[in-house]
């Protein structure tokens, strides 16, 4: 039992009865990018002083891992740009080594990873998720406006270099990547990789058209099917993603819806020993468990379409960050007849 909850703690149960093993951990609202779908380019983030410290973020995922807790994935915005952070996941490891934790994990857009995705594997990091939608670095950077594709490649390499499982999470956007995802598909099995299309959901605002983003992931699976042959597996990773396996690669394939502002769902902060007034995004696979405040940014993941659950209070703080979250900025891929709109319309 890990060292700051000696105590057997009970379990964290939800409604239903399903025990809660799975929390997603955002360490950060802040990111390299400003993906159009995702962030206006000019961002307002919350003081750094309305972050949990990294002692603290500690404390709470040990307090979660001393219920029950065997899977933790830290997240952000991106979660490799907060300073500090490999302390944290070193501190964390303490939990592997104490088989009190299954698996540590992180989700991040690949840009750090050649400075980090070996220290990740020192610390006991088997696999990772990479946000990647599109492998032409031009309509790369208009998708990220601010992104280098070689570097995500670089991070990639690192990452498989160093022994890490990789999975690839790409959004399927229409009009902007929906003819590339075959490419995505080969590429990523080719290189041993998973491959998760993300649905993006055509909700909330982020200053942009998300109908005219919004491809059903219905209709790219029967497109998919039209080229593949696709069989249903039973694999799972702990989130909503179902999966197929591609005869023709041998590889695997998911499928995950993404809400527009995936990271977390936002309860205010309640009055806690660990949180007295600040802010962090917890989340669980089944039963979404949030401390602090809705932040301005968002970051993705195909596992976050869990309800709030019964015990957790709605959305009523937004007043935490009261400014526009969003300014709409569009990306400078072209429109044209034929062809759907851009991702931001
Ligand atoms: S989608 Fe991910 S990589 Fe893109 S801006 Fe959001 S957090 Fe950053």
């Amino acid at each position: 039992m890990n060292q700051h909850f000696p105590q057997i703690a009970p379990a964290l149960v939800d409604p239903f009865g399903r025990h809660v093993t799975y929390l997603r951990v955002s360490v950060t609202d802040r990111c390299d990018f400003r993906c159009v779908y995702c962030m206006s380019e000019n961002m307002n983030f919350l003081p750094k002083a309305d972050l949990l410290t990294l002692e603290e973020l500690d404390r709470l995922c040990s307090a979660f891992v001393a219920r029950g807790v065997r899977k933790l994935r830290l997240t952000g915005g991106e979660p490799l740009v907060r300073r500090g952070i490999m302390t944290l996941v070193g501190s964390l490891s303490r939990h592997l080594t104490s088989g009190d934790l299954d698996e540590l994990t992180l989700t991040t857009n690949g840009s750090q990873l050649p400075k980090y995705a070996r220290e990740l594997v020192d610390h006991g990091v088997k696999r990772i998720n990479v946000s990647l939608d599109t492998l032409d670095a031009e309509k790369f950077r208009a998708i990220t406006r601010w992104g280098e594709l070689d570097k995500v490649i670089a991070g990639i390499d690192a990452a498989q270099a160093a022994g890490l499982r990789v999975k690839i999470n790409a959004v399927a956007l229409k009009g902007v990547n929906e003819d590339e995802i075959p490419t995505l598909i080969e590429w990523a099995h080719g290189r041993g990789m998973e491959l998760t299309l993300i649905e993006v959901m055509p909700l909330g605002d982020v200053g942009e058209g998300r109908l005219d983003q919004y491809l059903p992931l219905s209709i790219v699976r029967a497109r998919l099917a039209e080229r593949y042959t696709l069989d249903d597996i039973a694999y799972r990773t702990g989130g909503p993603a179902r999966y197929v396996r591609v005869a023709e690669t041998g590889g695997t394939l998911g499928c995950g819806k993404r809400p527009p502002h995936a990271h977390t769902v936002a309860v205010p902060a309640p009055v806690s020993p660990i949180t007295p007034n600040r802010t962090s995004k917890v989340r669980s696979d089944r039963r979404p468990v949030v401390i602090g405040a809705r932040p301005p940014s968002v970051a993705r993941s195909p596992s976050s379409s869990a309800p709030p659950s019964a015990g957790s209070r709605r959305p009523r703080c937004p007043s935490a960050d009261p400014r526009p979250r969003h300014r709409g900025v569009r990306p400078p891929w072209p429109r044209g007849p034929g062809r759907g709109r851009s991702a931001t319309g």
